[in-house]
């Protein structure tokens, strides 16, 4: 059975997408804006990926803080507001984290820091600055740690970046490439850090600054509205698409074949755009790449995460929207408080606490009962003077197995090799958070797939040369927090 109507002369190229995270949507969404038809094959039975909601006891939940940041490309940015309208909230950031073992204001605020830092910690951070010039460098091949060491001194450096990457990869600071610095680290000299912070005061910022957008439903109604307007469009969306080959004739990819009970559907198309993981790609392609690549593909690690969700007899637990926590002593890396993101003053005597737990399969939480983790969690939160005082309702889980890209040392040779093979399918295109194998934000998705589209010939190829120059603008993202 064929899932795309036939194509005949003068018709649109058929373009079908895998994936319906935010990447695979808005390829769908700028695609039916007359340049393709568009299919799209989800395995899940949501829209969203790694950023859709969900309600728990009537509170919208993310996986995890989700913050729509205002420094979004404005195309895309300016397509969000059309779409949400009255339900897209712009936010004030309100969070804190535990530097030097007291609180302190997220995004660092200059009055709360000289306030707040422990005066040893302060003088520490101001030695490092003062002392930047004459601070050996770093010998030997570099890594995140030593561009950190050299940019921002070992206080900041060891008291939290150092702990925090730990925490969320799994692997030491000298066992994480540069790229992550790059990617993650907006802040790279205290200079920078106290530039930041000097943007945040009274009369100095812009209207933006300090605050996020996030929608009345979730940080997913924004995927949800691509949707439905990409369907208005005309898209079709298959959830629970169980997709068991990618089928090529030499370098072509000609179609990507689902199952469907006992039936076997294929989709025959003038391009596949994959938002799934590379690594998942590797593994579907039908005849399989050479040795060489199929190794690279299997050397490439995703970090994953559980999100644990206390569920509490109160109103509000804090008036924070996140807690950051970077110190090694709780596994936990942050903690979220949904009803603070989009000011919810509904369902009363319900809050959720959403815990980030970096973790991946085989390690000891992850086959933890919730009650179990639900336990721990309190006990982390008395550690640190957040005791829970209010009755437990209880605890839920959720197990995300791509939550980030791990950039460790040998990352790059591997991933080169996999994106050369996949750049050299006619047919075909990489791209999205998966895809590329990215440490980005949502617009950052939503930008790279609009680039896709932007790639798209009216014969249904895919223009080469545009589609470097784009991947050559993705280098330049940076990760917000
Ligand atoms: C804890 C956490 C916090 C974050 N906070 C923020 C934030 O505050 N702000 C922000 O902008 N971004 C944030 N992000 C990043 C954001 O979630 C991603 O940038 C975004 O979801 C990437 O979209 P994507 O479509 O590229 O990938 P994904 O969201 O991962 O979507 C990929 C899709 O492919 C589907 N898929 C996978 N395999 C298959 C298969 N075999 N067949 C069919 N479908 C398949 C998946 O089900 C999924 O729907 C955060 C991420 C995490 C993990």
């Amino acid at each position: 059975m064929t899932a795309h109507p036939p194509k005949t002369a003068g018709d649109l190229p058929r373009v079908t997408v895998l994936g319906a995270g935010p990447a695979g949507i808005a390829a769908a969404y700028a695609l039916t804006k007359g340049k393709a038809r568009v299919e799209v094959l989800e395995r899940a039975t949501v829209a969203g990926g790694n950023s859709t909601s969900f309600q728990i006891d009537g509170i919208w939940c993310d996986y995890g803080s989700h913050r729509f940041h205002p420094v979004a490309d404005p195309k895309v940015l300016g397509d969000v507001k059309t779409l949400l309208g009255d339900d897209l909230l712009l936010q004030p950031r309100h969070g804190r984290i535990r530097l030097g073992g007291r609180w302190i204001h997220f995004p660092l605020k200059l009055q709360d820091a000289i306030l707040r830092l422990p005066p040893a910690f302060a003088a520490s951070l101001i030695g490092d600055m003062v002392l930047k010039k004459f601070r050996r460098k770093s010998q030997g091949p570099k890594s995140f740690s030593s561009v950190l060491y050299d940019g921002l001194g070992p206080t900041i450096s060891e008291n939290f970046y150092f702990p925090y990457v730990k925490k969320l990869w799994g692997l030491d600071p000298d066992k994480l490439a540069v790229m992550l610095a790059e990617r993650r680290v907006s802040g790279s000299s205290i200079g920078k850090i106290l530039g930041k912070m000097m943007k945040m005061l009274p009369g100095m910022r812009g209207e933006t600054t300090g605050r996020f957008f996030y929608p009345k439903k979730g940080f997913g109604q924004i995927s949800q509205a691509m949707v439905e307007a990409s369907i208005g469009q005309g898209a079709a969306f298959r959830f629970g698409a169980d997709i068991v080959r990618i089928e090529r004739e030499g370098t072509r990819v000609t179609t990507v074949v689902t199952r469907d009970g006992g039936k076997e559907l294929r989709h025959e198309a003038d391009q596949v755009y994959s938002t799934i993981p590379l690594t998942t790609v590797v593994r579907l392609m039908d005849p399989p790449p050479p040795p060489e690549v199929m190794e690279a593909a299997k050397a490439i690690r995703f970090r994953g995460m559980i999100l644990v969700y206390l569920i509490l007899e109160a109103d509000r637990f804090t008036e924070y929207d996140a807690h950051y926590f970077p110190e090694l002593s709780i596994p936990i890396s942050r903690m979220s408080e949904p009803k603070n993101y989009n000011s919810a003053t509904g369902p009363k005597g319900r809050t959720i606490l959403c815990a980030e737990l970096p973790c991946d399969p085989g390690e000891k939480w992850w086959d933890m009962s919730d009650e179990e983790l639900g336990r721990h969690y309190c006990q982390w939160l008395g550690n640190l003077g957040l005791p829970v005082t209010m009755p437990v309702i209880r605890c839920e889980t959720r197990r995300i197995a791509h939550a980030y890209p791990v950039y460790d040392l040998d990352y790059q040779r591997h991933f080169e090799t996999v994106d050369n093979w996949l750049l050299g399918l006619d047919g075909f295109l990489s791209f999205g958070r998966q895809g590329l194998f990215a440490h980005d934000n949502t617009h950052h998705a939503f930008a790279m797939a609009y680039a896709a589209a932007d790639s798209l010939t009216a014969d249904g190829d895919v223009d080469r040369t545009a589609w470097a120059a784009h991947r050559h603008e993705f280098e330049s993202h940076r990760v917000e927090d």
